[in-house]
């Protein structure tokens, strides 16, 4: 990775990876591009180019003229947000990814975009759910996720291009809100223990999901970009994980900080489903053995930076 374009880049993930990767190889060498203009200033100095990735005319245009050399295309519609627009969904997550599928083989780059726990559905195996196993999901989210793996396969296997991905949990994170995933309880609780002590949650107590932390995800982007692709045997894409937790989980390692935390359940039946459909606990060890990447946050030290850094930046407003 020496030139980057990003999609999607104002988003949850993107707005954090295009820092941590402008700091690593340089702000001149990340592209950040989104359909949204950056007003305000989300992925600070560097490049930033308004794009819609339907528009895979103006996506190679960008790509040729920043003569990048790794597409990391991030550019979607979210689960529960895929569910209320399936159409939508499938128009931009399968219409975006072979734009940039397409601008990767015609500039021969290497090439990263995520996949999800929920490529997997209810026929999966629930808890140690293996790298290679029974994939139906029964979501347009997962339908597109499970596409978009065997697409990245195809071009890597017909064309050659380096395609690359991760099949990522929950992510949490304190700096961009998340854009209408199933898991985004687990970002919000946060928020509202700090404001009114108190959550309602949209999913039942015991409803198990794979999480991570945000800056392991970043990590796991990096190092997977970054790993020797002759030891790369599932790149399409591997599961990581970094905790197997249900919504009380959270509520416990919150009353470590606010004693006097209480949560509430008013089930969203829409979310509950899709949450139903995937796995309680992913195994993530061939990630490790492929290419080395273990996270390093569990829940506890996860809320504990989660609530240093939310304080930092209330005090800040
Ligand atoms: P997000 O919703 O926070 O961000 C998506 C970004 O894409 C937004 O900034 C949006 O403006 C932009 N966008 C939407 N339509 C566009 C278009 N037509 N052209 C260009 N940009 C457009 O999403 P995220 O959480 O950052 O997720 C990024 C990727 O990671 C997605 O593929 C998602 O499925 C995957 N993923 C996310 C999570 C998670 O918990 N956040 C978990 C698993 C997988």
């Amino acid at each position: 990775m020496k030139r980057i374009l990003v999609t999607g880049a104002l988003g949850q993930i993107g707005s954090e990876l295009t820092s941590e990767l402008r700091y690593r190889y340089g702000n001149d060498y990340v592209i950040a591009t989104d359909i949204r203009n950056d007003s305000e200033g989300t992925v600070g100095d560097g490049p930033f180019e308004v794009l819609d990735v339907m528009d895979g005319e103006r996506m190679f245009e960008i790509a040729k003229q920043y003569e990048v050399d790794t597409i990391i295309h991030l550019a979607a519609l979210l689960s529960a947000t895929a569910e209320n627009k399936p159409l939508l969904a499938w128009n931009l997550n399968m219409g975006g990814l072979v734009n940039a599928l397409e601008v990767a083989r015609e500039l021969n780059t290497q090439f990263f975009t995520p996949s999800s726990i929920g490529a997997f559905g209810p026929t999966t195996p629930k808890d140690e759910t293996p790298q290679v196993t029974i994939q139906r999901p029964t979501t347009m989210y997962g339908v597109n996720k499970v596409a978009g793996e065997l697409l990245c396969d195809y071009y890597y296997q017909r064309f050659g291009v380096d395609t690359r991905g991760l099949r990522f949990p929950g992510l949490i994170s304190y700096v961009t809100p998340p854009g209408g995933g199933t898991t985004d309880y687990a970002v919000d609780i946060y928020y509202k223990a700090l404001a009114n002590q108190s959550y309602r949650c949209y999913l039942r107590e015991g409803t198990y999901m794979d999480m991570m932390y945000m800056p392991d995800a970043i990590e796991a982007i990096i190092q997977l970009m970054e790993a020797d692709g002759d030891k790369l045997i599932h790149r399409n894409a591997y599961n990581v994980t970094a905790m197997s937790v249900a919504p009380e989980h959270f509520a416990n390692a919150i009353r470590e900080h606010i004693p006097q935390f209480n949560m509430t359940y008013d089930v969203d039946p829409v979310r509950q489903s899709i949450a139903d459909s995937w796995p309680n606990a992913i195994d993530s060890s061939i990630a490790w053995e492929e290419w080395g990447f273990r996270a390093k946050y569990d829940l506890n030290s996860m809320t504990g930076d989660m609530f240093q850094k939310l304080r930092g930046k209330l005090i800040q407003k």
